[in-house]
C-alpha cells in the first residue's frame, strides 16, 4: 500500500509524519530534529538552502532568506496583511504579475507557493531518506481559519514540490485526531493552537465509531509568536534610542539579530525567569565606534509587553463559545497546540478561561503533523474508520447594493451544505445582475475576500424591486463552493464554480513543477557526489597514511614496486574523478581504493 505523509506546513516550522505498523511518528530529519524551520534562502552562489541551515545563516543573508511565508500564502497584494508584511520583513516582498505577492530572492522573484514548495520539498526529502522510498502523496494541514485562496495556494505549493495532496485538513482537526487516536473517547474538546504565525481555536465533539466534528472554529491569522518577538524588538529598540540616539532598525542585519536575540529570549523565558540578551557590535556610532546592546529581560517584563496579545486569544475563545452555543464547562479537555503554548503565560490564560489544566498528553509541536499523517493512513485504507465533519470557517455571501455583504451561509456550517435566498433587481428595468461571491465577515463587502463573479443576463425588464432572482449556494465534501442565480419567473439561470486562485496561472505552476524537478534531481546528484566523495577521501587518506610504510617493505621485490605503482595510479584516477565532481566515476575508484587499503593494511599488519 502507497504510503502517505502527514505534513504541518508551519508558520515558523514544520513537521512531517507516517502511520509506521499502525503507529503515528513523527519522522526526525538529518540533524535529529523533530520539526525543521519553515526558512528557505538563497546563498550568494546561488545555492538554495532550507530548514536549520536557512536558519543559521539568516543574520548575514537577511535580504535572501525568507520566513514566515505562510502569513503570505494565497493573499492579494493590496491586503492590510501584506502590506504590513512589506514594512516589517527583512526581505523584499514584491507585486506579482497577477495582483499577486512575490518574492524577491537576489536576481529572482517567486510566488509565495514556489517558497513553501521549497519546505515541503525539504520535508519530503526527510520522509524518503527515513523511508527509503520514493514517496507522492500528501496529507498537509492549513490553519482552520485559511480561506478558499490560501487552501488553494497551499494545494499549488504541495504540486510544485511534487506531492499529490491527497487532502488539506484542518490543523485542529488534525491535533484532534492524534488527540483522540486509538481512545475510543466520546468528549467534547477544545484545540487552541497558538503558534508562530497564526492563532485558532476549535471546539470538536469527538464521538463513536471515529466521528470527529468541528463545532465551532475561529481564529487569527496575523496573531503568533512573531507578534510576540515584535514586542521585545520594540522594547530592545526603544531603549537603544534611548541610551543611543540610534535607530537599529535603518540596519537590516541587526534587524534580524534582534529578531533572532527577541525570539530565543522568548522561548527562554518559558523556564527561567530573567534572560539576558547580549548582542555585541550591534552598530557603529558612527564615529567609528562599535556599540553593543546588552539588556536584561525579566519574564514579568515579557508579559506585560504582551498580555494583550494573549488577551486577543482568549476574546476569540469567548466569541467562539457564543457561536457554538456552548458553556465553557461542556468542554472536556482543552489541547494546547503550537509552541508558544510552551509560554507560562499562555498556558495559565487558556487554563482560566476554561477553568482546567489543558492536557499534557499531546506533544504541542508534533500533534498537528500526526494527525495529518492519521488522516493520510485512512484515506488509502479502508480499514480505518474515521469521519471528519468540518465547518466553513468563514461566512459565504454575496455583495449587495450599496457594496453591504449579504451573507448566505453563515461561519461554521457543517459542510457540506447548501442554502438559498431570494434577491430583487435594485434598479428599474434591469436586464442584468453581477452576482459577486465573496468570504468574510465584514458588512462591507470590500473587506471580504472575493472569491468570483459572474453575470445574470436576459432578465424580463421591469420596475425596480419586481424582478425576483434566487440565488443558491452550495458547498461539497471538498470545500468546492458553486452558486447559481436564477430569474425566478423566465427560469434563466446562470451558475459558476468558485474555483479559488492562489495568484498563479496553470501555466506557471507547471513551469514551476518543472523547475522544482529539475532543483531535486541537481540535488539528489549532488548529494551523491557528496557521498561518494567522502567513502573515497577517507581511504585515500588511509591508503596514503599507509604509503611509506607499505613502500619500505615492499621495495625489495619487482612484484612488490608494481604493486605500489599500481596504488599510485588508483590514487590518481581517484583525484581526477573528484575534481571531475562526476559521482559515477568516483564510485568507479572506490572498489579500486578499498582493495588497495585492503593490500595496504594486511602488509603493514604482517610486518609489525
Ligand atoms: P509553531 O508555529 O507551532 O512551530 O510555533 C512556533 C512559535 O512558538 C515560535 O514563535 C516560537 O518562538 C514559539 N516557541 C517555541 N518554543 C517556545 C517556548 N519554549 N516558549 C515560548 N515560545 C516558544
Amino acid at each position: 500500500m502507497e504510503r502517505v505523509i502527514g505534513i504541518d506546513l508551519g508558520t515558523t516550522n514544520s513537521c512531517v509524519a507516517i502511520v509506521d505498523s499502525g503507529t503515528p511518528t513523527v519522522i526526525p530529519n538529518r540533524g535529529g530534529y523533530k520539526t525543521t524551520p519553515s526558512m528557505v534562502a538563497i546563498t550568494e552562489a546561488g545555492k538554495r538552502l532550507v530548514g536549520h541551515i536557512a536558519k543559521r545563516q539568516a543574520i548575514t543573508n537577511a535580504e535572501n532568506t525568507v520566513y514566515a511565508a505562510k502569513r503570505l500564502i494565497g493573499r492579494k497584494w493590496n491586503s492590510s496583511q501584506v502590506k504590513n508584511a512589506v514594512l516589517t520583513s527583512s526581505y523584499r516582498i514584491v507585486e506579482g504579475p497577477h495582483g499577486d505577492v512575490r518574492i524577491q530572492l537576489r536576481d529572482k522573484t517567486y510566488s509565495v507557493p514556489e517558497v513553501s514548495a521549497m519546505v515541503l520539498q525539504e520535508m519530503r526529502v526527510i520522509a524518503e531518506d527515513f523511508l527509503g522510498e520514493t514517496v507522492s502523496k500528501a496529507v498537509i494541514t492549513v490553519p482552520a481559519y485559511f480561506n478558499d485562496n490560501q487552501r488553494q495556494a497551499t494545494k499549488d505549493a504541495g504540486q510544485i514540490a511534487g506531492l499529490d495532496v491527497i487532502r488539506i485538513i484542518n490543523e485542529p482537526t488534525a491535533a484532534s485526531l492524534a488527540y483522540g487516536f486509538g481512545k475510543n473517547l466520546e468528549k467534547l474538546i477544545a484545540v487552541y493552537d497558538l503558534g508562530g504565525g497564526t492563532f485558532d481555536i476549535s471546539i470538536l465533539e469527538i464521538g463513536a465509531h471515529g466521528v470527529f466534528k468541528v463545532i465551532a472554529t475561529a481564529g487569527d491569522t496575523f496573531l503568533g509568536g512573531e507578534d510576540f518577538d515584535a514586542r521585545i524588538i520594540d522594547w530592545l529598540v526603544q531603549g537603544f534610542k534611548n541610551q543611543h540616539g540610534i535607530d537599529l532598525r535603518q540596519d537590516r542585519m541587526a534587524l534580524q539579530r534582534l529578531k533572532d536575540a527577541a525570539e530565543k529570549a522568548k522561548c527562554e523565558l518559558s523556564s527561567v525567569k530573567e534572560t539576558e540578551i547580549n548582542l555585541p557590535f550591534i552598530i557603529s556610532s558612527g564615529r567609528n565606534e562599535a556599540l553593543h546592546l546588552q539588556q536584561t529581560i525579566s519574564r514579568a517584563t515579557l508579559e506585560s509587553l504582551c498580555e494583550d496579545l494573549i488577551d486577543r486569544t482568549i476574546d476569540i475563545c469567548k466569541q467562539t463559545m457564543l457561536d457554538a452555543k456552548l458553556d465553557k464547562e461542556e468542554v472536556e479537555d482543552v489541547v494546547l497546540v503550537g509552541g508558544m503554548t510552551r509560554m507560562p503565560k499562555v498556558q495559565e490564560a487558556v487554563a482560566g478561561f476554561f477553568d482546567r489544566d489543558p492536557c499534557k498528553g499531546v506533544h504541542p509541536d508534533e500533534v498537528v503533523a500526526l494527525g495529518a499523517a492519521i488522516q493520510g493512513a485512512a484515506l488509502v485504507d479502508d480499514q480505518h474508520e474515521m469521519i471528519l465533519l468540518d465547518v466553513t470557517p468563514h461566512a459565504l455571501g454575496i455583495m449587495t447594493f450599496g457594496s453591504l455583504f449579504e451573507e448566505l451561509i453563515p461561519q461554521n456550517t457543517t459542510v457540506p451544505t447548501s442554502r438559498t435566498k431570494i434577491f430583487t433587481t435594485s434598479r428599474d428595468n434591469q436586464t442584468a445582475v453581477k452576482i459577486l461571491v465573496m468570504q468574510g465577515e465584514s458588512q462591507q463587502a470590500e473587506e471580504n475576500e472575493m472569491l468570483g463573479e459572474f453575470i445574470l443576463t436576459g432578465l424580463r425588464r421591469a420596475p425596480k424591486g419586481q424582478v425576483e432572482i434566487e440565488v443558491t449556494f452550495e458547498i461539497n465534501a471538498d470545500g468546492i463552493v458553486s452558486v447559481s442565480a436564477k430569474d425566478l419567473e423566465t427560469g434563466q439561470q446562470q451558475s459558476i464554480q468558485v474555483t479559488a486562485t492562489s495568484g498563479l496561472t496553470k501555466d506557471e505552476i507547471k513551469q514551476m513543477i518543472d523547475s522544482a524537478k529539475e532543483y531535486m534531481v541537481d540535488r539528489r546528484s549532488s548529494e551523491e557526489f557528496e557521498a561518494a566523495k567522502q567513502e573515497a577521501e577517507k581511504l585515500i587518506v588511509e591508503i596514503e597514511r599507509l604509503f611509506p610504510q607499505v613502500e619500505v617493505v615492499v621495495a625489495a621485490s619487482d612484484f612488490g614496486r608494481e604493486a605500489v605503482n599500481k596504488a599510485r595510479r588508483i590514487l590518481r584516477d581517484a583525484k581526477a574523478a573528484i575534481d571531475s565532481k562526476d559521482a559515477t566515476a568516483i564510485k568507479n575508484q572506490i572498489e579500486a581504493l578499498a582493495r588497495t587499503q585492503r593490500m595496504f593494511k594486511g602488509v603493514v599488519t604482517k610486518t609489525q
